[in-house]
């Protein structure tokens, strides 16, 4: 193509830096955080650039410059950041087009990370909707599960179930099926629709499923299935509701009981999907497929949002028998070409290597060193699952003095609630799995 702006591109004058000090009093005046009041009363530390696992400050804090990301920001980064391989798919796809609309057009890109999706998630899952974030992906799910009851006849099947300790994402929908007490939207329990809770599945990916639990969970699904459209479930780990495992034998009973009742199934895979948990996908712990299955956070590695539903054809092909035979959902920047180059690369990235043994190699660090964890006055738990490490503690934690104490050790933390946790990328080598159990103990201690 000739260069539509060969002949007088203009070109703005480079703003000039901000020092380190203004920029924070403009973020405090202007920027919403997440969670966060405003004016902001936390002072978030300034990130000038991020390069393998290490993120560079703007300036030192608690006399570090550099710190080791012990969060991937929050699971996405998993091959680290400033990627020469995600940099290059970036690139690449910069200079053909960053964006154009998905309605009436197609591309490559899009076509190319879904067909992969489909390859590499259960086998039943065999469409895709390409979403902007994991809330709408969640959003999507739910719209998917409603309108093929209601395709079906059975418009009164529109409630969800789940069970407590989950989280969703911060949108309408998911913010309902996300664990109604002492989470982050408690404030809105009276508004927003409501779903039927099981009790939060019992601790321990280990134990053996407890017998009475289970029965009460299919009773419970028994009694509501003719007004509930589907059972939405984080598998195996429920991450921001309060980092718990559970059993996978819970999966296979989900999955037998919607099957018998007639209520469809969703994972939200967003947090342990692309092998955060061992298995590339958390049902492959329970070898069960969900008809609905949502993935996010690391699907671009880290470098743009995007997520995605994938369902299978039964569901699909209930939508379309309907009265309205299409699903209405189309964000302005759904399948960005851009974030799904990205994606496709970090996905050929991780299945290009030994992930399941970077993972287990990192579990097994996190395991020798959040050890003496256990032995701290006011640490009520330690537990280790793939590639995240979880300490609870029997108290609130202070989460400015925790996060100071990870900073001071050289690492990034974000301890919430009762939990100061880690999930690191996988690229994190063995000495700086060390250092961020280091700081995990030390935030344990002072938080
Ligand atoms: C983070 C998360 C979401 C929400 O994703 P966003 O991209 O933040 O909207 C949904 N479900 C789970 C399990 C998550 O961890």
């Amino acid at each position: 193509m000739p260069d539509p702006y060969a002949p007088a591109l203009p070109r703005p004058t480079e703003p000039k830096p901000y020092a380190p000090a203004e920029l924070r009093a403009l973020d405090r005046a202007h920027v919403w955080h997440p969670y966060g009041p405003m004016p902001g009363r936390q002072e978030p530390l300034v990130v000038e650039s991020a390069s393998g696992v290490r993120l560079r400050l703007a300036e030192p804090a608690e006399g570090q410059r550099e710190l080791v990301d012990g969060m991937s920001s929050w699971w996405s980064a998993v091959h680290g950041y400033n990627h020469p391989v995600l940099n290059e798919a970036a690139r690449g796809q910069l200079d053909r087009m960053s964006h154009v609309m998905f309605g009436g057009l197609t591309h490559e890109p899009a076509v190319r990370l879904a067909a992969r999706l489909v390859e590499i998630t259960p086998e039943p899952l065999q469409h895709v909707f390409l979403a902007d974030s994991g809330s709408v992906s969640v959003e999507v799910a739910v719209k998917m599960c409603l309108q093929y009851w209601r395709s079906a006849g059975r418009p009164e099947k529109q409630r969800l179930l789940t069970w407590r300790g989950g989280y969703h994402g911060d949108t309408w929908q998911p913010m309902s099926v996300c664990d109604p007490e002492g989470g982050m939207h408690e404030l809105w329990s009276g508004s927003l629709p409501r779903q039927v809770f099981a009790d939060a599945p019992p601790d321990g990916f280990d134990a053996e499923p407890d017998p009475a639990y289970t029965t009460r969970l299919r009773e419970l699904i028994a009694r509501h299935a003719h007004e509930v459209a589907a059972v939405i479930v984080e598998p195996v780990v429920q991450g921001a509701g309060g980092m718990r495992f559970h059993s996978p034998g819970y999966l296979r009973v989900l999955r037998e009981a919607c099957d018998e009742l007639d209520v469809l199934l969703v994972f939200d895979e967003i947090a342990t999907g692309f092998g955060r948990t061992g298995q590339l996908f958390a049902a492959g712990h329970a070898g069960v497929s969900p008809d609905v299955m949502c993935v996010g956070k690391a699907l671009t590695g880290g470098y743009l949002t995007m997520a995605a539903t994938l369902c299978t054809s039964r569901v699909a092909e209930g939508i379309s028998r309907g009265e309205v035979p299409v699903l209405a959902h189309g964000p302005t920047f759904m399948a960005n070409p851009l974030a799904a180059a990205i994606a496709s690369a970090s996905v050929d990235l991780l299945l290009g290597q030994d992930w399941a043994g970077e993972v287990a190699r990192i579990g097994t660090g996190l395991r020798s060193g959040l050890a003496e964890a256990a032995e701290l006055p006011g640490v009520a738990d330690v537990r280790v699952l793939g590639a995240i490490g979880v300490v609870q503690l029997d108290h609130e934690v202070d989460m400015a003095a925790a996060t100071r104490a990870a900073v001071r050790e050289g690492v990034w933390l974000r301890p919430f609630r009762d939990l100061v946790y880690t999930m690191p990328p996988y690229v994190t080598g063995d000495d700086d799995v060390r250092r961020i159990c280091r700081a995990v103990c030390a935030a344990a201690r002072e938080g």
